[in-house]
């Protein structure tokens, strides 16, 4: 048990701040989390697909179960232009189940967010404060001041930025850090937006789980994914120009979208349009696709940010999220070394400031080359210029060209950590060895 008046702070109960409570609760560290939602589990928001890399740590905290219940793995990815013609299928799927012994599932973020929750012991859930939007914080000497826009406050050792790609805790960061001289000053706006996302969720019709499919093209891109109740299809659109200012949407707007665009084939028989999606739906959205890696990730041992908040990626890869998650694990490593190299009942901040660029140094790199990934995707589907046209319709579909990034990106995705704490059985056996293994109970 980590020493009484030790508790961490967590802004944002999201997928990520949600992983963080389950982090902190199995590592024994006390912990609130403030929910700006009157619920951390609501029914919005686009399916997301959960890779190895996040599936692994989130088998580890024992979510498997739970999580193969409201999941579908992922086949075939079949394509085709804005005309139905097909323009070859992708076999990344199955290279990646071969490779990491898992595929990639897709589940809406109300399960996700839902198993996420439910795993809490009663206790930790009781931790998860809800209707408390972060309005302020203060640092001070010992830790730090949280405040809501409610009147409450809560003083706690540090707190976590898990509050998204607006996030009001790195804002703040930015003010303590102007106010104090500080050298470690993060841009105003941080992230470049290239795209706009509308997503649409719609009944599964006729459609199996884990069907996916992507229609290419000049202009706009779709990727539809099916999933146990609902199939979700994200539509991806160019910006005019990139801008760095945050841009209020329409209902207009989405309008627009679908008269302009409500002709696109949206699944592998071209039977269902986007405007018949529309048509059917049960919720849809539309939203910047912001991109970009904030500079300084941490503030003097008391403010750290993780997710959105930190790194924000076009969702064309699917990986936001799962990198969020990736984020809590080496967090919650690196502060667990500070706690048991500290020489004082617990760490310093400026004991903790080495464990948060510790922490950063670990993941910049990877986030940097996701964040790339994932903008390149969505230019090769919007046909950006002619040669990703080229690349996307006459090279991609090659075999032996998608096995070989696909066993490149392997390596990689075999590098990503897991929890040092948390005893478990690996579960995910595939060609690649994982560079790092499960701690057994010793451990
Ligand atoms: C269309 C679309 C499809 C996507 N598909 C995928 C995918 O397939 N796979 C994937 O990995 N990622 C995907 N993503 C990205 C993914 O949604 C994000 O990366 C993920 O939600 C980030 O989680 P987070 O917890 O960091 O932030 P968020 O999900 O934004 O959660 C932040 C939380 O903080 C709360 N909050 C905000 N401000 C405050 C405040 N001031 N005080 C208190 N609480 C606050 C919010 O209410 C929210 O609950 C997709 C994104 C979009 C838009």
């Amino acid at each position: 048990m980590a020493p009484a008046g030790f508790k961490v702070i967590v802004a944002g109960g999201g997928p990520v701040g949600l992983t963080a409570a389950i982090s902190l609760s199995k590592a024994n560290i006390d912990f609130i989390v403030l929910e700006r939602n009157a619920s951390a589990v609501i029914d919005a928001g686009s399916n997301l697909v959960l890779s190895p890399m996040s599936l692994r740590a989130l088998y580890q905290c024992g979510l498997e179960e739970d999580l193969k219940r409201v999941t579908s793995p992922l086949g075939d990815l079949t394509r085709t232009d804005h005309s139905g013609h097909d323009i070859g299928k992708l076999d990344i799927f199955n290279h990646i189940k071969h490779n990491h012994g898992e595929s990639l599932r897709v589940v809406s973020r109300h399960d996700l967010t839902h198993v996420l929750y439910s795993n809490l012991p009663v206790d930790a859930q009781s931790k998860i404060l809800t209707n408390k939007k972060v309005s302020r914080v203060e640092t001070n000497d010992t830790g730090v001041i949280v405040e809501c826009d409610d009147g409450t406050s809560y003083d706690g050792t540090f707190v976590i930025g898990a509050d998204g790609a607006h996030s009001t805790v790195r804002q703040l960061m930015r003010e303590i850090a102007v106010a104090s001289g500080s050298d470690k000053i993060n841009a105003k706006q941080p992230f470049l937006t290239t795209y706009r996302g509308l997503w649409v969720r719609f009944p599964r019709l006729h459609l199996e789980p884990g069907v996916t499919n992507e229609t290419h093209g000049v202009g706009a891109s779709t990727q539809l994914f099916c999933g146990e109740q609902s199939t979700v299809v994200s539509v991806y659109l160019p910006l005019e120009k990139p801008t760095r200012d945050r841009i209020r949407h329409t209902a207009e707007d989405k309008e627009a979208i679908i008269s302009q665009w409500g002709h696109l084939p949206l699944t592998p028989d071209g039977k269902v349009t986007l405007k018949d999606a529309y048509e059917m739906r049960l919720e849809a959205g539309l939203v910047s696709l912001e991109e970009g890696v904030v500079e300084y990730w941490s503030l003097d041992g008391k403010v750290v940010l993780v997710g959105d908040a930190a790194h924000k990626f076009t969702p064309s890869t699917g990986m936001g999220c799962n990198m969020g998650m990736v984020d809590v694990v080496v967090l919650a490593n690196e502060v667990r070394k500070a706690m048991r190299s500290s020489s004082h009942v617990y760490p310093t901040p400026a004991e903790l400031e080495v464990a948060f660029e510790s922490f950063k140094n670990i993941r910049y790199d990877v986030v940097v080359s996701g964040c790339k990934q994932s903008g390149t995707a969505t230019a090769a589907s919007t046909w950006a210029s002619s040669i990703s046209q080229l690349v996307d319709c006459h090279i991609a579909p090659f075999s032996f060209v998608q096995k070989y990034f696909m066993d490149r990106s392997a390596q990689q995705v075999a590098q990503t950590p897991v929890f040092d704490y948390i005893p478990s059985q690996e579960v995910m056996h595939g060609a690649v060895p994982w560079n790092k293994s499960m701690p057994d109970s010793k451990a």
